[in-house]
């Protein structure tokens, strides 16, 4: 008999359903992934409400850790793992050809048809297992896979995914160098991983900006290895960094706040002369109020945005995560079974009563809850 994988399929807007689908054969070129974890963020709200320009049905979950099942020859040489390996998988799967591959941008590349990647192909595409809120998930021959050590906890070794990001954001892309000062503006999970990466970078100083609400996190940001914390509900965030930074302002600002067009026109007043911000938290295309240009001309600012992740930011993150010199558990506040996918977007949204998440994953193994749906 054919073997099958649970899949949660998303058909519409908000509307996910439990199903089960054949496991392909795999050819010399593939292979296929037992999902052991799922990471979600804020893409994955997103794609639950529609914002994404996705076409239904598909299989949601872009962020997938687990272990090769099975695999080809060729793709057993290519990627350097054998059955049994534990790997973690991009998101993008590039078609390396393109003008953007070949420049080194692959994750701009849309050579295969607009954005190819896990969680954003339809299951019509065949073999159909393209998202990892599933038992397996297909292993194109074009996917990247990045081998991690097994013997770390799952729900961790999955931040490669968010980890991987603070790397590309706060280091590659601004040129973080020791001695910096970085100001980190939102204290969600790419905030805080921002703090990881700069920390890792050799940052003097590191700064995190959050709401009133958000305290628990930016304690969080303390125990990753923020230096201080500004609540800007609380306090003159203008004032506290030149104070903190001694009328110099931040070196490097990365803006990792979700929706809120504000931190974008203040990154102007904290950043120093000649500094580096990068920009890479989406606003819904919103216009951003008091955006005063002129003091990118007077300050000589460099504004960068930044999306995806790089080869370079996901293996600088896989070593944090290995070197377990990172209390990286004090992010992680929820794993769910495949069956709650629901409760776990609406929980990672805020929409669960009495329940924040700061990293939470779906892990296909896990026993569901009481009356979880669909
Ligand atoms: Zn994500
Ligand atoms: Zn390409």
């Amino acid at each position: 008999m054919k073997r099958r994988s649970r899949v949660i399929v998303q058909t519409a807007p908000r509307r996910l359903e439990l199903r089960e689908l054949p496991i392909p054969d795999i050819d010399a070129d593939s292979g296929l992934l037992r999902v052991e974890a799922c990471g979600i963020c804020g893409s994955d709200v997103e794609q639950y409400a529609g914002v994404l320009p996705v076409r239904f049905p598909l299989i949601p979950g872009h962020e997938p850790l687990g272990i090769v099942e099975d695999i080809g020859d060729r793709a057993a040489a290519r990627w350097g793992v054998q059955p049994g390996d534990r790997v973690a998988v991009e998101t993008l799967i590039p078609c390396g050809h393109c003008r953007a591959c070949i420049e080194g941008r692959y994750q701009t590349c849309r050579g295969r048809g607009g954005m190819f990647g896990y969680a954003y192909v339809p299951l019509s595409h065949p073999p159909g297992l393209w998202g990892a809120y599933a038992d397996y998930l297909y292993l194109d021959p074009h996917a990247i896979v990045h081998p991690i050590r097994k013997d770390i906890p799952p729900a961790i070794a999955v931040m490669f995914n968010p980890l991987g990001a603070g790397f590309r954001w706060a280091v590659e892309i601004p040129d973080t160098r020791p001695g910096d000062t970085v100001l980190i503006l939102g204290p969600g999970q790419r905030g805080l991983a921002s703090v990881v990466a700069a920390r890792a970078a050799g940052a003097e100083t590191i700064i995190v900006t959050g709401l009133s609400r958000d305290a628990r996190k930016l304690a969080v940001a303390r125990e990753l290895g923020a230096d201080h914390v500004i609540d800007v509900e609380a306090e003159d965030a203008r004032v506290r960094v030149h104070e903190l930074t001694g009328g110099h302002g931040a070196d490097v600002v990365v803006e990792v706040s979700a929706n809120a067009a504000e931190p974008v026109a203040e990154a102007l007043h904290y950043v120093a002369t000649g500094g580096r911000i990068v920009l890479a938290g989406v606003k819904g295309f919103k216009s951003v109020p008091d955006f005063v240009s002129d003091l990118i001309v007077v300050k000589e600012i460099t504004i960068k945005g930044a999306f995806g992740v790089t080869a370079r930011g996901y293996d600088a993150a896989i070593r944090v995560i290995e070197s377990g010199r990172v209390p990286l558990e004090r992010m992680h506040t929820h794993d769910f079974a495949l069956e709650d996918a629901e409760l776990a977007i609406k929980t990672l949204a805020g929409e669960a009563a009495g329940e924040a998440s700061i990293h939470s994953c779906i892990m296909p193994s896990r026993v569901p809850s009481a009356g979880a749906h669909p």
